[in-house]
């Protein structure tokens, strides 16, 4: 199967429905064969966007470019690109093969070629040898690699997919996962997916782009936007981190002193931001956090009260009080944590300058 690898543009792509504004002005250049997820928190215009592109929905202003020309406003099966749903929604009567030779013949393709196609896609997503079966007679997994193999058989320019592991269980979810990255890597079409799962969006992607309130964030690699996030709700959204805003004390070459609601935290600037006059905001991620002894030797360390701990298999998540109206909220491997700990007691906790990620300052 030869899918044809074209790239995507989206030029101040806009969603209206009555009043709210799903969509505000997104633009981005999507290279081709890239594996790109759109994560944000429900309601942030992630599916919205996925639709315009295919079609299903209509664009209320910008434009679609794939491939350089404008699909904007072309209809779904004009576009050349294939969209599989969460509920992937097989026809229960027919079988595996023709489900998947369903697109095919909606487009008037001979019929000597789609038995060749069919097989060819089957080997594809690993279902050889179970075209006679009806749906049914298959497992969850097999079922979404049907939907899949639904969606790529016409040999489509690009590839979207909307939560594409939400209705699978969670064992299955980690084979997909493995699956649709194999896959990916297999027929290398640029491929687009949905998910609110920040998991899943790290692991199968090599670009995220981060959506909040209709528009994107940030966009990087998993590892940049872990790493560097540049703004808070990124910073909060892909992993765990905690914000400190602070009161500039003093400046001394790169190193700030910032006041936390009484308790001074040394910060470093950070390439890119200005030198702040009076404020400065800060990420630092929970598991930079250390405890006990090891904390002493950090540049910021305090006595901290443990106010909350939730046991979670592998790590601990530990609340600690820092002063009467700031709470710091730490990670903790299980084989660092040398005995129990208890709701009350003060422990030291720090972390060094570095550890913080400035994202404001004023
Ligand atoms: P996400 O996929 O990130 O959960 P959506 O794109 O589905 O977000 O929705 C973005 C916003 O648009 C939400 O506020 C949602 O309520 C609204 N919305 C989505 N579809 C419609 C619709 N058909 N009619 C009116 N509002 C809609």
């Amino acid at each position: 199967m030869s899918t044809v690898i074209q790239d995507l543009e989206l030029v101040n792509v806009t969603k209206r429905y009555g009043t709210t504004v799903a969509v505000d002005r997104v633009s981005h250049h999507f290279r081709p064969s890239s594996y790109t997820c759109l994560l944000g928190p429900s309601g942030c215009g992630k599916s919205s966007t996925l639709r315009m592109i295919a079609g299903h929905e209509s664009i209320s202003d910008g434009s679609i470019l794939l491939a350089h020309r404008d699909i904007s406003h072309l209809p779904p099966a004009k576009r050349g690109t294939a969209m599989m749903f969460q509920s992937y929604a097989l026809f229960p009567h027919p079988t595996v093969a023709e489900n998947i030779a369903f697109p095919l013949k909606m487009r008037g393709v001979a019929k000597g070629q789609i038995a060749d196609k069919v097989e060819a896609v089957m080997a594809q997503v690993r279902l050889k040898g179970f075209g006679d079966r009806k749906p049914k007679q298959l497992s969850g997994g097999q079922q979404q690699r049907v939907a899949l193999a639904r969606a790529m058989v016409f040999e489509p320019n690009l590839i979207l997919l909307d939560e594409p592991l939400g209705a699978l269980d969670a064992n299955l979810r980690e084979e997909m996962k493995i699956e649709l990255k194999q896959l990916h890597q297999r027929i290398g079409a640029t491929v687009l997916f949905v998910t609110h799962d920040q998991e899943e969006a790290l692991t199968l992607s090599d670009r995220i782009a981060v959506f909040n309130e209709g528009k994107i964030v940030q966009m990087g690699a998993p590892d940049a936007l872990y790493d560097s996030p540049t703004d808070p709700f990124v910073a909060d959204f892909i992993g765990e981190a905690n914000q400190l805003d602070g009161q500039v004390v003093n400046l001394n070459g790169d190193q700030i002193l910032i006041n936390v609601n009484g308790t001074e935290i040394i910060g470093q600037l950070r390439d890119g931001f200005e030198k702040p006059e009076t404020t400065a905001s800060y990420t630092l991620r929970y598991e930079r956090i250390a405890i006990g002894e090891s904390a002493a030797s950090r540049e910021n360390a305090f006595e901290a009260e443990v106010e909350e701990f939730l046991y979670s298999g592998g790590t601990t998540k530990i609340l600690f009080r820092l002063n009467p109206e700031t709470t710091i909220a730490a990670r903790v491997p299980q084989h660092l944590l040398t005995r129990k700990v208890v709701a009350g007691e003060c422990i030291k906790i720090g972390w060094n300058a570095s550890d913080m990620l400035m994202i404001a300052s004023n």
